[in-house]
């Protein structure tokens, strides 16, 4: 019985028996029962019993809310939200042993801002801030459920869009250099700034390539859309 309650419920067991020589208290505790009691049950026992399970109960609930707290602390950027460059590693390494075992297309996007160093110098390090979490709001809004954003680091971004066709690729990127140059950006006052715009190098995952590979021809790709022009999308 024991055995079925922790099974199919989120319930604790105190198991309570008259029959000490059938059943031991190791196998009970075994099946997951958080206590052991022999009949005739003392009720003051009990009620102290019942207690400090109750507490163990709570104590459990408390951990696994603080895991999950830094587990989305240990994978989020602080400024953006979007998820960190750990996350990226570890989700793109995912997304390219799913593309080598089971052939779904994958597209990767890297985005940096355009001229963002003279932005800085312009408006201050605060206002760049704000631009830095304004971009980052168009690139988390644009995108479907399961394409993931992450912040790479600094003013640069990347999209990883599993189980994606070059050509939807192609146009979520054309979207995204569309929304993030029609962005309002405001400094952290109010006050409203000029727009920034971005480049984008597009890459998508070629058959027996490794998930650095990828990386780096997004890469290269992106600084292509830097030399020839910025604002605008270089397919690898
Ligand atoms: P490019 O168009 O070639 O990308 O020109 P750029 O000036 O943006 O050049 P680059 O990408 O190499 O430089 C990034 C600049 O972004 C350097 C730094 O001043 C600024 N930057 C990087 N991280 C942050 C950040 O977290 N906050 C702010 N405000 N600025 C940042
Ligand atoms: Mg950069
Ligand atoms: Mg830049």
């Amino acid at each position: 019985l024991t055995d079925r309650i922790k099974k199919n419920f989120d319930a604790d067991v105190i198991v309570i028996t008259g029959y000490s020589a059938d059943y031991s208290y190791e196998e009970a505790i075994s099946k997951g029962a958080s206590d052991f009691l022999f009949k005739p049950v003392r009720f003051a026992e009990l009620l102290l019993r019942l207690k400090r399970v109750l507490k163990e109960r709570h104590l459990t609930q408390e951990r696994v809310k603080m895991l999950e707290q830094l587990q989305t602390l240990a994978t989020t950027d602080g400024l953006t939200k979007l998820f960190n460059s750990r996350h990226f590693y570890n989700q793109l390494t995912l997304e390219v042993d799913r593309s080598i075992r089971y052939n779904p297309p994958l597209s990767l996007l890297l985005l940096d801002i355009d001229h963002f160093k003279d932005y800085n110098d312009l408006n201050g390090h605060l206002a760049g801030d704000h631009a830095i979490a304004a971009v980052a709001s168009v690139i988390g809004t644009c995108l479907r459920d399961n394409d993931i954003a992450i912040r790479y680091g600094g003013e640069e971004f990347v999209v990883i869009l599993s189980k994606t066709e070059l050509e939807y690729a192609k146009q979520a990127a054309e979207r995204l250099l569309m929304k993030v140059r029609q962005q309002k950006i405001t400094d952290p006052q109010g006050i409203p700034l000029t727009s920034v715009t971005v480049s984008i190098g597009l890459a998508q995952y070629a058959t027996g390539e490794n998930r650095d590979s990828l990386i780096a021809r997004a890469d290269t790709a992106l600084y292509e859309a830097k030399r020839t022009g910025r604002n605008r999308c270089s397919l690898a």
